[in-house]
C-alpha cells in the first residue's frame, strides 16, 4: 500500500447561487449587469452553479417540464457552468433539499471542485445553512434578522455587489474563508 497525496491544484473553486436570488435578479432592474458579473466571476477561475429545492408552487410531474424548462433559460441567460436542483417532496425526507448539501457534496465530487475555496450565495436560510454545513463561506442577499441561525459570513444588498466582493477577494488571492466567521467557528 502506498500513499498519494493529490495535487492540489488539479481542483477548482465554485461559486454556488441560489436559483431564486437568480431568478429575481434576471428579472429585475439590474438584469443588464447579471452575465457580465457572472462572467467575472468565471474568469476569477471559479464554477458558477445554480442550486435550487422544488419550489413550493411545484405541484407534482406535470409541473416538471416547466421547471426544468425554467432552469435551462435560467442557465443560458446567465451563462451558469449549471444548474443542479432538488426535485424531491419536501414531506418526504431527502438528502439534497436544502438545509441539507447533497447537491453541493455532489457537484464537488462530479466536478473536483474545492469547497475550501468556494463560496455560496442565496437569500434563504435553507441555503445559507447548506454552505454552514459544509463551511463554505456564505453571502446572503437579503435582509435577515441577527437571531436567524446559522447566520451568513456576508450580508451583501444586491447580488452583482456579492460577486464583485468574491472577485475582488479572488484577484488580490485573498482565501475565501480570510477574516470571516466561519473559519474560528465564531
Ligand atoms: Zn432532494
Amino acid at each position: 500500500m502506498s500513499i498519494e497525496i493529490i495535487p492540489p491544484k488539479e481542483r477548482r473553486p465554485a461559486v454556488f447561487l441560489e436559483c431564486e436570488a437568480l431568478r429575481q435578479f434576471a428579472e429585475g432592474s439590474a438584469a443588464s449587469d447579471a452575465r457580465p458579473a457572472l462572467e467575472r466571476v468565471r474568469a476569477a477561475g471559479f464554477m458558477s452553479i445554480g442550486i435550487a429545492n422544488r419550489p413550493d408552487s411545484y405541484r407534482g410531474p406535470e409541473d416538471h417540464d416547466d421547471l426544468a424548462a425554467s432552469y435551462t433559460r435560467l442557465r443560458e441567460s446567465l451563462g451558469l457552468d449549471e444548474i443542479r436542483a432538488c426535485w424531491h417532496d419536501p414531506a418526504k425526507f431527502c438528502l439534497c433539499r436544502m438545509p441539507g448539501f447533497k447537491l453541493l457534496i455532489d457537484a464537488a465530487s462530479d466536478h473536483w471542485l474545492a469547497l475550501g475555496e468556494s463560496y455560496l450565495v442565496g437569500i434563504s436560510h435553507a441555503a445559507i445553512a447548506a454552505g454552514y454545513g459544509l463551511s463554505v463561506p456564505t453571502i446572503l442577499v437579503a435582509d435577515c434578522t441577527a437571531d436567524e441561525k446559522p447566520r451568513p459570513d456576508v450580508r451583501a444588498s444586491t447580488l452583482v455587489e456579492a460577486l464583485e466582493w468574491i472577485v475582488e477577494r479572488a484577484n488580490r488571492s485573498v482565501p475565501a474563508y480570510a477574516g470571516l466567521k466561519t473559519q474560528t467557528g465564531g
